[in-house]
């Protein structure tokens, strides 16, 4: 039984616009690839991975004009070269990034794969394997935090939105990556999605449309999705604040 990671970065990262690259002259490239202390976000989020004693294999997926760039970028760091590191092309959405990984790996139905964004560079050892444990254990699993705000399910109008129920707060959980999936739980549920032209926000969504249950493990609330520059603010902070 193995355990392969997939990191789907091929997002454009559209509302990380204004954020300034590293010298503060030109706009930076996708989100994945905005420095954290002088380094591409994603490359700190492999080295946890390339760290983790569980993991055998990496799939990245990539935008196709990013991964010559990221190859060289990669023969540099001799420590990440010690995992098996396959690129692959993402696509037009997460899912369809994801689904070329998992097309490109061969895999045995007991297998682990665990996806995980290139913009959560502050997942733990920890959570990685709490994830993988109890993907072996329920076939599906991810990493999820309780939500601290009050969510309200809204109805959008073209001034903003009104609510029309307020979902009650210990039924929810905000959902993270990594998540974790026996092979051929995830490879079904991909099968059935791409045949039934379902689009969801994560893998989970599929799994559960599947008819797999999903488990829920501790998250944290540090293990935050750089999406905004106030996003990329707060990672310098944390980063420092581990140094
Ligand atoms: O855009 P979103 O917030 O869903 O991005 C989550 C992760 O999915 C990011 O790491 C992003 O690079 C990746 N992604 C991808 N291919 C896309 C869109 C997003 O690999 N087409």
């Amino acid at each position: 039984m193995k355990v392969v990671a997939i990191i789907p970065a091929a997002g454009l990262g559209t509302r990380m616009a204004s954020a300034p690259s590293a010298k503060g002259k030109k706009p930076a490239l996708s989100k994945q690839f905005a420095e954290l202390a002088g380094t591409p976000i994603l490359l700190h989020t492999l080295r946890k991975f390339a760290a983790s004693p569980e993991v055998a294999e990496i799939y990245i997926a990539l935008r196709a004009n990013e991964m010559e760039g990221f190859r060289k970028r990669l023969e540099k760091e001799k420590d990440l070269l010690k995992k098996r590191i396959q690129i692959v092309e993402g696509g037009e959405h997460r899912q369809q990034s994801v689904g070329n990984a998992i097309a490109a790996i061969s895999a045995a139905p007991d297998d682990i794969l665990l996806v995980h964004d290139a913009v959560r560079p502050f997942v733990t050892e920890e959570i990685i394997r709490d994830v993988t444990q109890a993907a072996k254990k329920y076939g599906a699993a991810i990493a999820g935090v309780p939500a601290v705000d009050t969510v309200k399910q809204v109805e959008r109008t073209a001034e903003g939105a009104l609510i029309t129920a307020t979902v009650p707060r210990e039924r929810v959980v905000m959902a993270q990556t990594p998540q974790g999936f026996r092979y051929d739980v995830l490879k079904r549920a991909f099968d059935e999605a791409t045949a039934d032209g379902f689009l969801g926000t994560d893998e989970a969504a599929l799994v559960e449309r599947s008819g797999h249950e999903v488990a829920v493990v501790m998250g944290s609330p540090r293990n935050i999705k750089i999406t905004t520059p106030a996003d990329l603010e707060l990672a310098e902070f944390y980063l420092r604040a581990a140094s």
